[in-house]
């Protein structure tokens, strides 16, 4: 499998660093950075200041060159009612996005003795390989500690490890 990242905004190196890595360690995959997009003019909600997280997905099919593109962008993403989004993807789908904007924000709360840096790199790492495991076909896990667990908050997210519990494991083979 072949995974285009399309930065969308100024997307910093260390970020896609971290993204490329998290993905070949999870995925039998190449992983290729593509250069860097605008954001798309149309994506901004003036009532909400947030961006809408599909058209960050229809830009990453659109440009992109693997068999799954991920977009990545540092601006705040929203999906229908809900209030933010750390990450967007259609099951089986080509193409998802993810927005570091929230997984700066806090701390883990003392969940371990991490810097700041190292907790949002791994944030960054579980965040693509969940979104681009929706990509692949895998529905949310209830197993708490699955990459694909449904995080809605950055706790649940650290919570997390960043791999695919046995069950899901298996699906993808
Ligand atoms: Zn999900
Ligand atoms: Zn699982």
């Amino acid at each position: 499998m072949h995974v285009d990242i399309v930065p969308v905004g100024e997307v910093n190196p260390g970020v896609k660093r971290e993204a490329s890595g998290g993905l070949r360690s999870v995925y039998d995959c190449n992983v290729t950075v593509h250069d860097q997009q605008a954001v798309p003019d149309d994506s901004f909600d003036e009532s909400r200041e947030q961006y809408r997280a599909e058209e960050f997905i229809d830009l990453a099919k659109r440009v992109g060159s693997g068999e799954k593109n991920l977009a990545i962008t540092p601006k705040d993403l929203f999906y229908h009612r809900r209030n933010y989004v750390f990450g967007l993807a259609y099951l089986g789908g080509s193409g998802s996005v993810i927005s570091t904007y929230r997984l700066r924000t806090s701390s883990d709360g003392g969940f371990s003795q991490r810097s700041a840096e190292e907790i949002f790199s791994d944030r960054v790492r579980k965040e693509v390989v969940h979104e681009v495991g929706h990509t692949v076909g895998l529905e949310h896990c209830d197993n708490k500690f699955c990459v694909m667990n449904f995080s809605p908050t950055v706790r649940e997210v650290d919570q997390k490890e960043e791999r695919l519990c046995g069950s899901c494991q298996r699906e993808i083979l």
